[in-house]
């Protein structure tokens, strides 16, 4: 096979590979923040700023992912959302809304209408990306990346491995879990519960304090004297990724 025929096969595959998300949002500043922070994880962008016209857009280029704001001109975002419902083509399209606060009757709409998921302006960054990475997986877990990175810490999930910082952690297969979990949502609070479900199964029964020794043991693993701990413990709610950690 000759160089460039095969550097064009390999150039096809990594464009094929890299999964794209489409930011629908009129507000300049944030649809430029949106496009570096995506762009800076991988994915490959498009930014459009009217509702008309990504609806044509949508159609050419047929992304992976809509970030879709609300509030848009010439066809608002709700609209757009419920025409792209209504196609065959893009019924299963996911889609993620973001809303400006004080439209809190209006979300649970958004939600209604097909998004599959939406954030409330202000949001920060690292929400907004782990909503992405959530989507992502559970709509093409082909798609989802191998490396997810927390600070300074980082899962290898095709090697099974964490690193921090230049160290390897060594961490048992439910510490695993319960790391890859919560750091797939930053900042949320997880009740003890919510997390034996989440990383037991709801079919096996642990008892709650169970979720203590294993965050115990975990924290331990993670965080060496004089490192600061990404977990954070909430007073009778539970756990937490502590969202200022990676900033
Ligand atoms: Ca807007």
């Amino acid at each position: 096979m000759s160089i460039v025929l095969e550097r064009e096969l390999t150039q096809n595959f990594e464009r094929r590979m890299k999964p794209s998300v489409m930011i629908v949002e009129d507000e300049e500043a944030l649809s430029t923040m949106l496009h570096y922070n995506l762009e800076k994880e991988g994915y490959k962008v498009t930014t459009v700023a009217d509702g008309e016209e990504a609806a044509m857009l949508i159609r050419e280029e047929a992304p992976d992912l809509v970030l879709l704001d609300w509030m848009l001109p010439s066809l608002s975002g709700i609209e757009l959302c419920r025409r792209l419902r209504g196609r065959s083509e893009t019924r299963n399209l996911p889609i993620i809304m973001i809303t400006a606060r004080g439209e809190e009757g209006d979300r649970i709409r958004g939600l209604d209408t097909g998004a599959d998921d939406y954030v409330t302006k202000p949001f920060s960054m690292t929400e907004l990306l782990a909503r992405v990475r959530a989507v992502m997986r559970r709509i093409r877990p082909a798609l989802s990346e191998d490396l997810v990175t927390f600070g300074d810490i980082v899962i290898d999930r095709s090697a099974h491995r964490v690193r921090r910082g230049t160290r390897e952690v060594h961490l048992g297969p439910t510490e695993y879990r319960l790391l890859d979990h919560l750091i797939q949502h930053p900042g949320r609070v997880f009740s003890r519960e919510q997390l034996l479900d989440a990383v037991w199964g709801s079919e096996v029964y642990v008892e709650a304090r169970t979720v203590d020794v294993h965050v115990g043991r975990l924290r331990k693993a993670l965080v060496e004297p004089g490192e600061r701990d990404p977990i954070r413990t909430v007073r009778s709610a539970g756990y937490s990724l502590d969202e200022h950690f990676s900033k």
